[in-house]
């Protein structure tokens, strides 16, 4: 194969354990939004279970269903939270798919595929980030709206819920007392939750009282930091894919000896990597010369040839440079660059993540 993205999935099940280990008592919920952040969503949501994961996130119902066909069953809560303007609830519904809401139509709708089966939903506060959460004013109209459908036995209502920025320590604490607040709001109409949740990967990690009864993570599973200053082995997670390329042909230009690679910006390699970051190849770095449509050139010494193997990015141990320092390089979050890698590089599987 001339470039493959080697998915580690005995890395993944000892980074879901750490982590969950790290956040209890709280639960731990992994995201798999975005194809699994380009590992694959549905090799990913298996490993998952495998590695003990009881909770598993992802966007949209969907990908929500996919999990469930691809064998995740019902003792494992799945979770979706975006729809479409028009969205069918009934078959998240009838596979037990958890629901996230901020809008009293969603409520309806969800009411009404239920059918004879109890929707379980978590209502989401909006606590500062402006994405899809009830405002403040609507909370006490939508917490209604639910009360009378749970009595009349329609839905349940399983969680309470916000996205946060995770940017600074004191925008993180305004969240969680509008958080708090919101609880307040509910409790005083009669409402409850079994599961209240907000942090994500960084505070997750970085603040227990942020955790309440469950965190969710993605770029924590995947070895990637998601705050500054720490390598992935200071936080006790290990990076799960590496990407490899052959290289395909060398060349000199200007008296520098150029190797070809097969990966390009097509391919998902951001145009920034040029001048920045460097891969690695038999231990030695070579650093990224030009980035092209679906070609890149490394700088190489006269023992490099075609047939040899490049490592763009990885754990480190070859040599190379992980993806949070490839983030860094580029401008960009290490997660933005493993779920760009394009579908056309097939993904390798290799490990299990049962730690067995
Ligand atoms: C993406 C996402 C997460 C996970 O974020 P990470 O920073 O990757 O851990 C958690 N919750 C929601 C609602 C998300 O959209």
């Amino acid at each position: 194969m001339t470039s493959e993205a080697i998915v580690d999935l005995t890395a993944f099940g000892k980074n879901v354990r750490h982590l969950r280990s790290v956040v209890a008592p709280a639960e731990f919920m992994v995201v798999l939004k975005a194809d699994a952040y380009g590992h694959g969503l549905v090799p990913m949501a298996r490993a998952a279970v495998e590695a003990g994961a009881q909770r598993i996130g992802v966007l949209d119902v969907d990908s929500a269903l996919a999990v469930r066909e691809a064998g995740v069953g019902t003792d494992t809560m799945v979770m979706a939270w975006q729809y479409g303007p028009s969205q069918d609830f009934s078959a998240a519904v009838a596979a037990q798919v958890d629901l996230g809401v901020s809008q009293q139509h969603e409520l309806r709708a969800i009411a009404d595929a239920a059918g004879s089966a109890t929707a379980s939903v978590h209502l989401k506060i909006d606590t500062g980030l402006n994405r899809n959460g009830a405002a403040p004013q609507d909370w006490p109209a939508l917490v209604s709206l639910a009360r009378s459908l749970r009595d009349a036995g329609r839905i349940r209502i399983t969680g309470v819920w916000s996205h946060i920025a995770e940017a600074s320590e004191d925008e993180d604490t305004e969240s969680m007392r509008r958080f708090e607040r919101a609880i307040e709001v509910a409790g005083e109409l009669g409402v409850a939750f079994e599961v209240r949740h907000l942090a994500a990967s960084s505070a997750g990690l970085r603040r227990s009282d942020i955790r309440y009864d469950m965190v969710r993570m993605g770029g924590h599973c995947w070895g990637i930091p998601s705050f500054d200053g720490v390598t992935p082995s200071q936080i006790g997670i290990i990076p799960v894919m590496t990407l490899t390329s052959e290289v395909t042909s060398t060349f000199t230009e200007r008296g520098e000896r150029m190797a070809v690679l097969a990966l390009g910006h097509a391919q998902g390699i951001p145009a920034k990597a040029a001048g920045r970051v460097s891969v690695a190849i038999a231990g030695r770095r070579a650093p990224v010369r030009h980035v092209g449509t679906d070609f890149m050139l490394v700088a190489v010494d006269e023992t490099v040839c075609a047939g040899d193997i490049a490592t763009l990015f990885g754990t480190g141990a070859g040599g190379e440079q992980t993806v949070r320092e490839w983030g860094d390089l580029t401008d960009t979050l290490g997660d933005e660059i493993v779920t760009r890698i394009a579908r056309g590089v097939p993904r390798r599987y290799v490990g299990s993540a049962s730690g067995e």
